[in-house]
């Protein structure tokens, strides 16, 4: 590190709370290091209310880019000085890129999300999807999947806070849109669910049910499943949820959320660096680490 850092380093950073936990700086960093590019990148522990100061500081500073973390994401698109278009319609970014001083907003988590399932040999493009959830993750990859040409997205979220967002999803898509097909209807219709997946290509669960300490739970009856369906998780912790060894066991292909999350990080490195980022480098060497 201390041969890598020196007076011309240019800095990258996470801006978030909490990041503690991140594995970004270790992803990012060893992908700078591996393609030999004089930059660096640090985690910010950053509250809502003082992302002003923060984007001030990333112009003072000449900073590079960022990533924008929970709780920051929607606030951030509101400092920057321009947003990607899917960033413009889903008013929430993960990625700032400082272009001499001009900073331009994007989301990449939508395109980490279409860019595993093509790993695993899925295109959405001419698709129906059923996603279900309403939040962050969830409104990234409908807006990226409307946007990359699936034909129809049936949202379904239970009755909370997030509902409303599913019909702001729906509205924005449509006028973004319009040949996109999206309905929207609440979860507790179990029937409708059952009939949506058996008409779709695509199953997501963009919820947080299956990432701990909600493991071990699936909103999908499993009967509802069958083999010719894909089925993708958002949630990355644990590696597979029970929706994902409920869809293996019937033999559906899944796309579970540790590659969303890797593609997510990989697209934001290209937007930074203009290069693609060394993943496969990055696995094997993640794999090493989780063996020692
Ligand atoms: P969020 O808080 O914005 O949304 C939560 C969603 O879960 C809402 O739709 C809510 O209605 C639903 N929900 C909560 N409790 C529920 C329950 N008991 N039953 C049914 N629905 C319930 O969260 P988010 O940021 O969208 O994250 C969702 C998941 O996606 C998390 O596990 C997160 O870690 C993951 N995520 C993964 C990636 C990735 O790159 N793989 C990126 C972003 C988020």
């Amino acid at each position: 590190m201390e041969k890598r850092i020196s007076g011309t380093t240019g800095l990258f950073t996470l801006l978030g709370s909490p990041v503690g936990h991140s594995g970004s700086p270790a992803m990012y960093n060893f992908s700078f290091q591996q393609q030999k590019l004089d930059y660096a990148y640090l985690a910010f522990d950053v509250k809502k209310e003082q992302m002003p100061q923060a984007i001030d500081a990333l112009r003072l500073f000449k900073v590079r880019g960022s990533n924008v973390t929970m709780p920051c994401k929607s606030v951030a698109a509101d400092l920057v000085d321009e947003l990607s278009p899917a960033a413009k319609i889903i008013g929430a970014i993960n990625v700032i890129v400082n272009d001499n001083g001009k900073l331009t907003g994007h989301i990449t988590d939508g395109i980490g999300f279409v860019r595993n399932l093509k790993e695993t040999g899925v295109d959405v493009a001419g698709k129906k999807l059923v996603v279900i959830g309403a939040g962050g993750a969830a409104t990234a990859l409908q807006v990226q999947c409307a946007l990359d040409g699936a034909t129809a997205l049936t949202i379904f979220n239970r009755d909370d806070e997030f509902y409303a967002n599913a019909e702001e999803t729906q509205r924005k898509i449509k006028a973004a849109k319009p040949d996109v097909n999206v309905q929207v209807y609440p979860l507790a219709d179990q029937e409708k669910l059952k009939e949506e997946i058996a008409n779709a290509d695509i199953l997501v669960n963009a919820t947080i049910v299956g990432m701990k300490p909600l493991n071990g739970q699936s909103l999908v009856d499993p009967s509802f499943l069958r083999a010719d369906l894909v089925v993708a998780d958002t949630v990355y912790n644990p590696l597979k949820t029970k929706l994902i060894e409920d869809a293996e066991k019937v033999g559906c292909t899944v796309a579970p959320g540790k590659g969303m999350l890797l593609w997510q990080g990989a697209a934001a490195y290209t937007l930074f660096t203009g290069k693609e980022m060394p993943t496969a480098e990055y696995q094997a060497y993640e794999a090493q680490q989780i063996g020692k």
